[in-house]
């Protein structure tokens, strides 16, 4: 056990964790910033910028082909950021751990070189109506290139999926199911066990988008029983532009590459050439190796963390918002599930989202509004956008209560 969980008091220290993440320490139009967009992306803490600035003070060099030392260090360090992942994944073999540029590319990946390979005309592929742009978007353009069919999977009023609606479109046209884990929209935790036992009873895979909930709780991904798993490293403290497609080892080895060039081949030539073996076969060009090790460095960092005690602090934060919430009039939370990680959207009567985002950040408090990549979930619910608060280990409080100082303010200035 780490030095800190080892040391976590009963409750959570947040304040302590807080001191962690130097960005956090600013004042932002004459106020101390609350950050409030961590679905968006995290802050990130110092031993992460730390990893980073010192693979470049030290280390850098390119990976895998070179023979001097510089790239060996380079080499081992990325490979050791793979394990990393690997071990926090669960993964069996660190060989299905595939770098990626983010959540994006992986289901882009996926979508491309298993969706081109094997989807019919006729076949369908299920998305949920929660999904964000990038769990849906990559679908349609293999679609338009195979002949195959999108089909949204219906949500109720709540914001969760209709696990009835799900239950009537499963048929043998089904090959794929494409979910997130956590809406990014409203925070929504989707019953991902559930989904791929009626997935599987249909012989349909299952593709869950894990961007926003690897932050919030340690995922097994073997024990989901989902073929591919997709993350990105900067919703979990790690750094932009370097994220991870999970899948399952027969599925990865029969897939065909999705993208040619160097560090992909086993042999060149013309008119064949040869693939590498998994995991390099997925990872053409050079690799964001400083974003792997930053990586690396956020899971470490996340080791010295004791996650129960952070998942019931943030519960106890959105707990203590929808308190506060039911106290303001003309408030409406958008999405009531049952389950939710960490998010809370509204709407306030009488305002815009962005009217109120801005007055927020006036008061040094960062949300989100808009669609939130949501569009057809937006459509579904009837409304253009909301505003967003999410909330990560570091939030405290007095953060919420800062949020709703704000929210008081924009009732009596807009509403
Ligand atoms: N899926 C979900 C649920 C997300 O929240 C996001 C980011 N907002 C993405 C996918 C896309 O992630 P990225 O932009 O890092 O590729």
């Amino acid at each position: 056990m780490s030095a800190r969980a080892a040391n976590a008091l009963p409750g959570f220290d947040a304040e302590s964790v807080r001191r962690d993440f130097p960005i956090l320490d600013q004042q932002i139009n004459g106020h101390p910033l609350v950050y409030l967009d961590n679905a968006a992306t995290t802050q990130k803490p110092e031993c992460v910028i730390e990893a980073i600035s010192n693979y470049y003070r030290r280390d850098n060099a390119n990976v895998h082909r070179g023979v001097h030392t510089l790239s060996d260090r380079a080499t081992h360090a990325f490979e050791q950021a793979r394990q990393a992942v690997a071990d926090f994944l669960g993964s069996p073999r660190v060989e299905q751990v595939i770098w990626t540029s983010g959540t994006t590319a992986a289901i882009n990946l996926v979508a491309h070189s298993w969706g081109r390979s094997t989807l019919r005309p006729g076949d369908r592929v299920l998305v949920s109506w929660l999904e964000h742009h990038s769990n849906i978007v990559p679908w349609q353009l293999v679609a338009a290139a195979t002949g195959a069919e999108v089909i949204p999977i219906p949500v109720t009023d709540a914001g969760e999926i209709d696990l009835r609606s799900l239950a009537d479109l499963l048929d043998g046209r089904v090959k794929m199911v494409a979910v997130n884990h956590v809406s990014n929209a409203l925070g929504t935790v989707n019953p991902v066990l559930e989904i791929v036992s009626m997935a599987k009873a249909v012989g349909a895979l299952v593709l869950v988008d894990g961007a926003q909930s690897v932050a919030h709780w340690p995922v097994d991904v073997p024990a989901l029983g989902c073929d591919f798993f997709v993350m990105s490293g900067h919703k979990l403290f790690g750094p932009t532009g370097v994220g991870v497609l999970w899948g399952r080892e027969a599925l990865l080895e029969a897939m065909p590459p999705f993208m040619g060039g160097g560090e992909m081949i086993e042999r060149v030539a013309f008119p064949t050439t040869t693939f590498n073996s998994l995991p390099f076969k997925f990872e053409a060009g050079t690799p964001n190796i400083a974003g792997a090790i930053g990586l690396a460095a956020a899971i470490d960092y996340l080791g010295t963390i004791d996650r129960e005690a952070a998942m019931a602090h943030e519960a106890a934060l959105l707990a203590r918002t929808l308190e506060l919430a039911a106290e303001v009039e003309g408030l409406r939370r958008v999405g009531t599930p049952a389950h939710a990680a960490g998010i809370f959207s509204f709407l306030l009567e009488g305002t815009h989202p962005s009217d109120v985002g801005m007055l927020l950040d006036q008061q040094g408090i960062a949300v989100r509004t808009g669609h939130h990549c949501a569009q057809p979930l937006m459509e579904r619910l009837g409304i253009p956008g909301t505003v967003r608060a999410s909330y990560s280990i570091y939030n405290t409080q007095e953060d919420v209560s800062r949020l709703f100082e704000g929210i008081h303010k924009a009732k009596r200035l807009f509403a």
